[in-house]
């Protein structure tokens, strides 16, 4: 016999499906749920709504936008001249919140991977390469320093490098297997700034 209406099972299943939240977790939310006055629930349900059918992707990096173009490429003191390619949305916030690089970036939403079935069709990159018209003269891969987060820079350094750009890769401070999205700020600062040449590893003559 269940403990709890249905109703509540039901919202507690809704919450399980979020990353990180285990059943406990998960009740502790329902519960709250009952807590909050009728108008802050209808608020809360609208909210969800609104955040998974409002928010698209930017047209041109991929990150996750309410329109067309992101705040990011749409303003107009970036420098255009350098793209920063990383895994997913939050890779990129957590870039955009050190402050330092002002640069664009390119969202693959994901990272090669074999064993999941991964290849680099499946991710933005050939979204990338369209946007290599020229006008960019440096590509950072700052795909995180995992076995496929490092596959994917390989990838991507030997399909860029002879398209006479600069390829350069994150430096080493970032701890191995490590996620982009949890290091502080230093280790992200060092990270970029300690960058390194990929082409030469690949032959290839840009600079
Ligand atoms: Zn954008």
């Amino acid at each position: 016999m269940a403990v709890y209406p249905e109703q509540i099972e039901r919202l507690c299943d809704m919450f399980r499906r979020l990353d990180g939240i285990g059943r406990k977790t998960a009740m502790r939310l329902t519960l709250s749920v009952l807590d909050l006055p009728e108008e802050d629930v209808q608020a809360f349900s609208q909210a969800l709504i609104a955040a998974k059918t409002e928010i698209g992707f930017c047209k041109c990096c991929q990150n996750i936008s309410a329109s067309e173009l992101c705040p990011v490429c749409a303003a107009p003191g970036r420098d255009k001249s350098t793209i920063c390619v990383v895994e997913d949305f939050r890779a990129a916030m957590a870039l955009e919140k050190m402050n330092e690089y002002n640069g664009l970036y390119h969202v693959l939403h994901g990272v090669i991977s074999p064993m999941k079935g991964i290849g680099p069709e499946k991710l933005k990159i050939r979204e990338l390469i369209s946007r290599l018209d020229g006008s960019v003269t440096e590509v950072i891969l700052a795909t995180n320093p995992t076995p496929e987060g490092e596959t994917t820079a390989m990838y991507l350094s030997r399909l860029i490098a002879p398209l006479g750009v600069r390829v350069s890769r994150i430096a080493n401070g970032m701890p191995v297997g490590g996620d982009l999205e949890y290091a502080d700020e230093i280790t992200l600062r060092r990270a970029i700034e300690g960058r390194y040449s990929m082409n030469q590893t690949n032959g290839a003559t840009a600079e």
